[in-house]
């Protein structure tokens, strides 16, 4: 199922998408629990927010082997987590800002999971894999010359607009193998499956929930295979996880 969150009449609602180009309009939340409501709109007519409201993101480097190869790293014996302030999270169709003093900034295409119950300290990965709710499509954008600088990421992935997630939060996938696809300006820069990740879906869950609690809404971006690139003004950046939509967002 496709969820999808908008502006409608003034307010926030979650629809669902209903074939056809619409959306039927949800009572509740894809959380606490929905049910269908009576009318349904356009997709096409509503102005699309990112689909969750996370208290954090918490991002994982180096989780493809060949991501790791083009930046001379090796592969981590573990994760390797980082966070990305909830404050860098904008939706689909949202202008990615680049300061002019930022230097190099790419696009990391990634599959974003999304917790679906709290999760602390949970026993294994497959208990982990209950928490999730869904997937996003997540970009990961970094100003890769700050990140060279620091001895840690905050600076580099921390900048507002830095965190693109939606277009919608798709349940039901096969999050163990999905196409992920990055595009700028039409053009394919970076293709993989989640059947490539070194720490799968489930194993993530466990990891992170072991340090910090999960709550519902939170990410887990799942790590950028190779193929990252540059980022310039004018251009348009396009994050395709497979069942997940198409999340397009202009750089300026
Ligand atoms: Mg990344």
């Amino acid at each position: 199922m496709k969820l999808y969150r908008f502006e409608y009449e003034g307010a926030l609602r979650w629809g669902r998408e209903d074939g056809a180009g619409r959306l039927r309009l949800l009572d509740g939340d894809p959380f606490a629990g929905f049910r269908d409501a009576a009318s349904s709109v356009a997709l096409a007519s509503v102005r699309l927010m990112a689909p969750v409201h996370p208290s954090k993101v918490v991002a994982i480097g180096l989780n493809y082997k060949d991501h790791a190869a083009e930046q001379g790293k090796p592969v981590p014996a573990e994760p390797l987590m980082f966070l990305k302030p909830p404050s860098a999270v904008i939706g689909p169709g949202a202008t990615i800002e680049i300061p002019t003093w930022a230097g190099r900034v790419d696009h990391e295409a990634e599959m974003g999971l999304v917790i679906g119950t709290t999760a602390r300290d949970v026993k294994d990965a497959a208990a982990g894999r209950a928490h999730i709710l869904g997937a996003v499509c997540v970009n990961d954008v970094t100003a890769r010359e700050l990140q060279g600088k620091d001895v840690q990421y905050t600076r580099a992935k921390g900048f507002d607009t830095f965190c693109p997630v939606g277009p919608c939060l798709a349940t039901g996938l096969d999050y163990d193998n999905l196409r992920v696809t990055g595009r700028v300006n039409g053009e394919v820069r970076q293709k993989s499956r989640t059947d490539q990740l070194i720490f799968d879906a489930s194993y993530l869950v466990w990891f992170v929930s072991r340090v910090m609690t999960l709550l519902p809404g939170d990410i887990i971006s799942t790590g950028t295979p190779a193929g990252i690139g540059p980022l310039a003004a004018g251009g348009v950046v396009e994050v395709v996880v497979e069942g997940g939509g198409v999340l397009r967002n202009p750089v300026t």
